[in-house]
């Protein structure tokens, strides 16, 4: 059966179509500009990627483009080729510790967390309903992002500031990137041949956006992202950790508002922010390897921050088994592999050069005398949506 697993930006859908339950991509694309006459379709079949220009005045124009386009070149017959539909959402509040067959109710109770996600949350949502516009008879599944952390528990959860902002506003950690940190420690299990539920993981998910989680017996303990995606490590735009009164004294000495001074956080800040090179960690390394010492510090940085996170959750698990490397950095950056694993001497970490080498493809990359398993695991947020939209259609 035919799958699609879709992602709506505010101007932008992603897709990809799987085969299920062999989890074989057939194709995938995006649509890029969405809203603007010129707005891009690319398409990649047998590795090929095709790109053209069309209007497209919003989603459901978009999701209708592309639906003609796997029809028109043949990839699938017609619409009815296409058994279900699984769509990211960004936030699901505390409503969903799950992913969802979406009606009604479910909408509504998308829309009612989209405070708490303005920007991500409606793009989802106008994602939803124009794919339920060109597909009507076809049932559709919410993932979220943050459903995967609704195991933390009120200590890891909770921030400490008055309890009734909790109460009243929602006001604690929900974490993201948990579809990708839920596929990466399933692969653990499967590539260490354990048993999920005595496994301590921490995977390091380092891309452009970065979070780390701590997974024990499967379920997430405790994550680096928070209320938003800003705290936690470092990221390419954005500061992650700081302390939160540096806010009003920056808006104070340079005159900006609190949102000008939170949009510096996410926009100017991370690695971009302290090196002003670069937030592309190709372009970081380049730097560090001529000396340059804005290049140097953004690199440690990343690193402290990392293994202070990895030291963290070590302690509050009480151990642990893997340390997994993921996403764009963590999959293609053996120099950034390397020097957080130096930073773990005292878990007698130890790295086996010519295993990291490796990019993009599952590995070992630990010797078999390290005090830790490290691995590299290539995330893959799509197959989990699928997977997702399957097991809820036949439930
Ligand atoms: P993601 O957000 O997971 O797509 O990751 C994107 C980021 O991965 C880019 O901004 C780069 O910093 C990083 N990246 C991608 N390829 C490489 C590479 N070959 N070496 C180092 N970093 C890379």
């Amino acid at each position: 059966m035919k799958i699609m697993a879709v992602n709506a930006g505010s101007s932008s859908l992603k897709f990809q179509l799987l085969d299920m339950p062999e989890e074989n991509v057939v194709t995938s694309g995006i649509v890029e500009r969405i809203g603007m006459k010129n707005a891009v379709f690319t398409i990649k079949v047998n590795g090929e990627k095709h790109s053209q220009t069309h209007d497209v005045s919003d989603h459901a124009v978009a999701a209708k483009l592309v639906l003609e386009k796997l029809v028109d070149m043949n990839i699938v017959d017609d619409y009815d080729d296409i058994t279900g539909v699984g769509h990211r959402v960004v936030h699901g509040g505390e409503s969903f510790s799950d992913s969802v067959v979406i009606n009604e109710t479910v909408l509504e109770a998308i829309k009612e967390v989209s405070d708490l996600a303005p920007l991500h949350n409606p793009a989802n949502l106008t994602g939803i309903q124009a794919f339920q516009e060109v597909l009507p008879d076809v049932p559709m599944v919410a993932v979220f992002d943050t459903a995967f952390h609704q195991t933390m528990k009120e200590d890891a959860f909770l921030y400490a500031t008055p309890y009734e902002w909790y109460e009243k506003y929602g006001v604690r950690k929900y974490g993201f990137h948990g579809t990708s940190h839920k596929y990466v420690s399933e692969r653990v299990a499967k590539m260490l041949d354990r048993d999920i539920e005595t496994l301590k993981t921490i995977v390091l998910h380092i891309g452009n956006g970065a979070s780390i989680c701590a997974v024990d017996g499967g379920k997430s303990v405790d994550t680096s992202m928070g209320f938003t995606p800003l705290s936690g490590i470092a990221m390419g735009t954005r500061s992650g950790d700081i302390d939160p009164a540096i806010v009003e004294f920056i808006s104070t000495k340079e005159n900006k508002t609190v949102q000008q001074v939170i949009n510096d956080l996410n926009k100017s800040s991370g690695y971009l922010g302290v090196s002003r090179i670069s937030s592309d960690s190709r372009d970081l390394w380049e730097a560090y390897d001529k000396g340059n010492p804005r290049g140097v510090l953004a690199i440690r940085k990343q690193a402290k921050m990392i293994a202070d996170y990895i030291g963290a959750y070590y302690v509050y698990m009480g151990g642990v088994d893997a340390i997994v490397f993921t996403a764009g950095i963590g999959e293609n950056a053996p120099e950034t592999r390397e020097l957080i694993t130096k930073r773990l001497g005292v878990l007698n970490a130890k790295l086996d050069a010519e295993a990291n080498k490796k990019r993009g493809v599952e590995t070992i990359l630990s010797t078999p005398d390290s005090g830790v398993t490290l691995l590299l695991i290539p995330t893959n947020e799509e197959v989990m949506i699928a997977r997702d939209t399957v097991r809820l259609m036949n439930e």
